[in-house]
């Protein structure tokens, strides 16, 4: 098989703000697989938190793309290979993605039928991101006309982050759940989850640094669920999550693609932990990989393509909340 890469850059309908970062644009790398006429495509959202970017993930792409050998059903084998390299999930999702695509090109079905799948998942949440507490509200009263659960950013590190909250449940009923990305100490979490849970939230998404010390202590004194994020990345880390969460949240662009999420989501119920799917700033490429995964999930916060101000790739489509993926073979993207 034939591997190329490339970086596209996705410019952002506004500026997005969480606790580590603002952001205008993504830099994304799309990759083609091609296979007796026929190719597949996939996309890599790199994660800077894990010192990846869009050249990094090139790279491997180019360096380590002939890993994927002359079998694209062979995915099992493919993904030993990938694995024996470190880092570069990102990549490795790209390249996992775009062998579902071809794999459903090369047979005519959409890859939500290969993988035996129900197409559509729960709802997507709608990323409501860090802002002050009223500009956070007028966003999301806006946003609820339009999606049934609404995530907010917190860790503004300002003591303003229960506001945050009161002023967006001021606004709308809507399902809230929020994400602190690794903002809170042991005793900030304590103190503000009983809160947020009186104002109706449903989970708090990492609340505590990755590997903070004190993840089972949260555990077992929280009045909401927690789910990991950053301490969750691929099956070898779910039976630890489970001594400090009560759920995970998997990413693609983290797992090193489609077979590596499956294996967590089920690991993760094993474990009698939540599953959540997550995405980064991602074309409708890459949210097309995130909608394969998403019937196995608890909650679904899939919103990256409509973060962008222009979808090189679309494909997916939000109805009533829902993102569906295309009916076309493959991911379904044009
Ligand atoms: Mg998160």
């Amino acid at each position: 098989m034939e591997v190329t890469g490339k970086i596209v850059r996705l410019r952002l309908a506004e500026t997005f703000v969480i606790s580590r970062e603002t952001q205008d644009v993504a830099d994304v790398v799309h990759v083609t697989i091609s296979y007796k006429g026929s190719s597949g495509r996939g996309e890599a959202a790199p994660i800077e938190r894990y010192e990846e970017t869009a050249a990094s993930a090139l790279a491997f792409v180019e360096q380590h793309g002939q890993l994927v050998g002359d079998d694209p059903f062979a995915l099992e084998e493919i993904g030993a290979r990938l694995a024996e390299i470190p880092g570069e999930q990102a990549a490795k999702a790209a390249l996992d993605a775009a062998l579902h695509d071809l794999q459903g090109k090369l047979l005519g079905a959409p890859v939500w039928r290969l993988l035996g799948l129900p197409r559509v998942g729960p709802p997507t949440s709608w990323t409501v991101w860090l802002g002050d507490p009223d500009d956070m509200a007028r966003r999301a009263e806006r946003a609820a006309a339009r999606f049934r659960r609404l995530k907010l950013k917190l860790g503004g590190g300002d003591g303003l982050d229960v506001e945050r909250v009161r002023a967006v449940r001021d606004v709308t009923d809507r399902p809230l759940m929020v994400d602190v990305n690794e903002w809170w100490s042991v005793d900030e979490a304590l103190q503000a989850i009983p809160e947020l849970a009186s104002l109706g939230v449903e989970y708090v998404e990492q609340p505590l640094r990755a590997g903070d010390p004190g993840g089972a202590v949260l555990r077992e004194r929280s009045p909401l669920p927690v789910y990991v994020d950053e301490d969750c990345h691929t099956l070898a880390d779910v039976a630890a999550c489970a001594e400090i969460a009560h759920g995970v949240n998997v990413k693609l662009a983290k797992s090193g693609g489609i077979r590596e999420a499956i294996r967590i989501a089920h690991a993760a119920r094993a474990l009698d932990l939540g599953v959540m799917l997550g995405c980064m700033i991602e074309s409708g490429l890459g949210i097309a990989a995130g909608c394969c995964v998403a019937p196995l999930c608890d909650h679904v916060d899939l919103d990256g393509n409509l973060l962008i101000a222009e979808d090189p790739c679309p494909g997916v489509e939000l109805v009533d909340g829902v993102q569906v993926p295309g009916e076309g073979a493959g991911l379904g993207v044009g």
